[in-house]
């Protein structure tokens, strides 16, 4: 079976202990590689090799340091179909999505933060006549980076090239349900000529790898998406040792629908913010809210055009809903369908474990599931879920789905479908989420901020924020 090695110090190499984990194929319901199950060992070993590197690395000409990064996007661009198989497997994804979104987006984030150090600037102020304040910003040295299993490269890349571009050297663990991409990309790397202990990719559990990282008192700044329990406990080790943090987490994300939307641009986006990458995508659209004009209708269309969803091998072209991660996940996910049934719910369509053939006989497959008659306020509604479950709810009024929208301890993401211009901006201003999208879902411009509120998330910027995270800030008055 084949080894995923870890990438420390510029060579890949097998963890200190020589223990390995099975990493699943979750199509097929079967390991199909090894990764390292590497511990605090490894993160020393990657650490000093970071502290090494960083002096170079920090002090090395902006531009030169860019050209590496973007040289390291071009291979992520000619490596896609490969770079997409791997995600498609490791994940359970459809292929096509990966080659769509996730791998063109993972060297979009190298190209964006590589470009965006040369172009960053810092700041100065003419205090009257009598001093001049400078800003200089300095990387702040190794930065931890940690990632989950999602969106394996393009979230793994989302926090690395920041660091990255601007001076840091860094030791990163992704998912250990995911690690495929992340293997691959530390042989980009090395064919980019990333000098060694720039980037060390460590392999492993979160509870066992991500910890020592966490706790490593050379580790001055962490950058970590996953879920808040995860957040919590990253949280609670890494404040008293007053590392930087920043925390993406969870969402609960509401979609939020009038009847005077562009109703078929509402529905067929709603299917995509519902189902795609089966629903694990922290910002996709868990409870939708339509207004009781359009409720029927909406229900209605929005079942039809669900049950024509294909589900099946990940790698077929036509498939549109894969498999979920792990099985651990698949049990999760359908125990949120019984609690929905004890709370009251009715299931429209799905709801249940789907058995493919062949090849994917195995796999941890469900169907697309829909469900109505809960309250805003059941654990149904106010839970993560992450799979390819969505609730359905009336309203009446702007103020009740405002309450409704905002009752969750979330605040990730939200999507509004409306034609009147000022109810948009209004119910925008309203949400407490860190994204709103406006009769869209899943728009990105890099250069804005990315991230929730409550707890979805603190710390958290996009654009030259996110480069600004990896530094520390001096100011500098000269009295005139
Ligand atoms: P998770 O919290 O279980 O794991 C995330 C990463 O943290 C993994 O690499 C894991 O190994 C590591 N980890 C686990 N325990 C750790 C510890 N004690 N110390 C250090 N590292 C540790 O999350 P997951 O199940 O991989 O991902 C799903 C969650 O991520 C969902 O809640 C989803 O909403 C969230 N997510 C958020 C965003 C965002 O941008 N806000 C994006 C994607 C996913």
């Amino acid at each position: 079976m084949q080894k995923i090695l870890n990438y420390i110090n510029g060579a890949l190499v097998e963890p200190v202990s020589g223990n390995y984990l099975e990493n699943y194929n979750p199509a097929e319901g079967k390991p199909y590689s090894l990764v390292p199950d590497s511990d605090a060992q490894d993160v020393q070993h990657a650490t000093e090799a970071a502290q090494r590197a960083f002096g170079a690395w920090s002090a090395m000409p902006v531009e030169k340091r860019s050209a590496i990064l973007q040289k390291i996007a071009d291979l992520i661009d000619r490596d896609l179909e490969k770079l997409a198989l791997a995600e498609s497997t490791d994940q359970g994804k459809p292929v096509k999505l990966a080659k769509a979104v996730d791998i063109p987006r993972a060297s979009a984030n190298m190209r964006f933060f590589a470009t965006a150090a040369i172009h960053f600037s810092s700041e100065a102020h003419i205090t009257g006549q009598e001093a001049i304040n400078y800003t200089t910003r300095t990387p702040v040295g190794v930065a931890g980076c940690i990632s989950p299993w999602n969106l394996p490269l393009y979230l793994f890349t989302w926090k690395i090239a920041p660091a990255l571009a601007a001076g840091c050297t860094v030791v990163a663990k992704p998912s250990e349900l995911t690690p495929m991409t992340a293997f691959l990309f530390s042989k980009l790397c090395l064919e980019a000529g990333l000098p060694p202990g720039v980037l060390n990719i460590v392999h492993g559990l979160g509870q066992k790898a991500g910890q020592a990282i966490i706790e490593h008192p050379d580790i001055t700044a962490i950058s970590f998406t996953g879920g808040t329990v995860t957040g919590k406990k990253i949280a609670a080790t890494a404040a008293p040792m007053f590392k930087k943090l920043s925390l993406e987490l969870g969402g609960k994300n509401p979609n939020i629908i009038f009847a005077d939307c562009d109703f078929e641009n509402a529905v067929s986006t709603s299917i995509h913010s519902s189902f795609s990458n089966q629903g694990e995508i922290c910002l996709c659209g868990s409870r939708i809210f339509v207004e009781r004009a359009i409720y029927n209708r909406f229900v209605e269309e929005f079942v039809s055009r669900t049950k024509k969803l294909v589900v099946g091998d990940p790698q077929d072209e036509q498939t549109k809903v894969g498999a979920l991660v792990s099985e651990a996940h698949l049990k999760k996910v359908l125990g949120y369908i019984d609690l929905a049934k004890q709370e009251g719910g009715t299931i429209h369509t799905g709801g249940k474990q789907l058995k493919l053939n062949g090849r994917c006989a195995d796999g941890y497959f469900m169907e697309p599931t829909i469900i109505t008659g809960l309250s805003h306020s059941c654990r149904t509604n106010q839970e993560e879920i992450f799979g390819p479950v969505v609730t359905i709810m009336p309203f009446d009024t702007e103020e009740e789905v405002l309450e409704y929208a905002n009752s969750t301890t979330y605040g990730l993401a939200a999507t509004i479908w409306t034609e009147n211009l000022k109810r948009a901006h209004r119910v925008a201003a309203n949400i407490k989420s860190g994204i709103i999208w406006v009769n869209c879902w899943l728009f990105r411009d890099l250069r804005t901020p990315f991230g929730g509120m409550k707890q979805s998330g603190v710390g958290r910027e996009g654009g030259f924020e996110a480069l600004k995270f990896f530094t520390e800030a001096k100011n500098v008055c000269v009295k005139l």
